[in-house]
């Protein structure tokens, strides 16, 4: 193509952005332009594992987390109840000094374990016990009623399911002391809250490879909303994870977090100049990645979603992975599509090999 050919491309492209950005007024302008020019933005043609291995590290000390070795868990499991489908337990670990995890294993009562496990994360709702389908008032019933029993579904599915409390979420929330709060809190230590939840998910996974009962090698992410953000991220820093099921909250930045408000729970500081959300994505490679998006979520427009989405499909393109990225999208709001989305994780858990017995675990290990 002629020079003149490739300039008409570039402003064609530049208008069309200032189209988009004059549509996000409220914005301002930094958001698409940082976005673009981050750092360590995917791009094609370069060296992949050595731009993953700097993206995770960058990502890693944004999230400030801890370096190993970390305390040990202190894990306990008591049965709760037993339905004809499933056993339910109580458990808990430390994550870190002082922190102690709270959460419900439920495991299939028919198959052969160990199970695959799915991990259950909560966003913005009145806690783990809305996983399970257990409802306290109307409200909490309403909840359920958008597709947030996720660690029933899991077992119904076949899955193992580990619903954990998430911090400043449920009863791991101080009184009197909202979630953006305890996040503005944890800035002045220098740790942001998304941050400290995943965490708590590396420490799930450690967790899931002391259970006989469950297989290190089948573990899954999931949750919708803020439930979904702390699924992505976990997954981009915690290679264990082999599936991220992020429901109603993947997206450009400019077009999510920077354009309508959020909680200050799952902001990161410092991450719009080094990646945008698809990049970031392209650290879940060549894992699995199924996101999940109700077209008319208020808190993202659904353009950024399917931007988000191509642009994720080109990292994972490079990593030999083109297939494992996909985006399931409803006509609908901020929830979770159970019947949009179960097929495609139980397509993926199809895809994984066949469950080792916990004898030869015990020698791999
Ligand atoms: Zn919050």
């Amino acid at each position: 193509m002629r020079r003149s050919g490739w300039l008409v491309l570039a402003l064609m492209g530049l208008s069309a952005e200032m189209a988009r950005a004059a549509d996000r007024d409220a914005v301002g302008p930094q958001g698409a332009a940082v976005a673009v020019q981050a750092e360590l933005a995917f791009r094609a043609g370069g060296d992949f594992a050595a731009w993953q291995q700097a993206l995770r590290r960058r990502l890693v000390a944004i999230l400030a987390l801890p370096s190993p070795p970390f305390v040990p868990l202190e894990a306990t499991r008591q049965r709760e109840s037993q339905t004809e489908g499933h056993t339910l337990d109580r458990i808990q670990f430390t994550s870190e000094p002082r922190e102690v995890v709270p959460g419900y294993l439920l495991v299939p009562a028919r198959g052969r374990p160990p199970f695959p496990v799915m991990i259950c994360l909560q966003g913005h709702s009145p806690g783990m016990h809305i996983s399970i389908g257990q409802a306290n008032n109307e409200r909490e019933k309403a909840s359920i009623a958008g597709g947030r029993d996720i660690a029933l579904q899991a077992v119904a599915h076949g899955w193992a399911a580990l619903a954990i409390e998430q911090r400043a979420f449920g009863r791991r929330a101080t009184p009197g002391v909202s979630c953006q709060d305890a996040a503005l809190h944890a800035l002045l230590w220098g740790r942001p809250l998304t941050g400290l939840r995943v965490l708590d998910v590396m420490r799930a996974v450690d967790f899931i490879a002391t259970q006989a009962d469950l297989d290190p090698r089948r573990i899954a992410t999931m949750g919708n909303s803020m439930g979904g953000t702390v699924s992505f991220y976990a997954a981009c820093v915690e290679p264990r994870i082999r599936l991220a099921v992020v429901s109603c909250s993947f997206c450009t930045f400019a077009d999510s977090w920077l354009l309508r408000p959020h909680c200050a729970c799952g902001y990161l500081p410092g991450i719009l100049p080094v990646a945008d959300m698809p990049d970031l994505a392209g650290l879940i490679a060549p894992r699995h990645l199924l996101i999940v998006a109700g077209k008319q979520d208020p808190l993202a427009r659904f353009e950024g979603v399917e931007e988000g989405c191509r642009r994720a499909g080109q990292a994972f393109a490079a990593a030999g992975a083109g297939d494992r990225v996909a985006l399931l999208a409803a006509e609908g709001g901020h929830q979770f599509y159970p019947d949009l989305a179960w097929p495609e994780i139980n397509r993926v858990l199809k895809q994984w090999e066949a469950p080792i017995s916990p004898g030869h675990r015990a020698r791999v290990e």
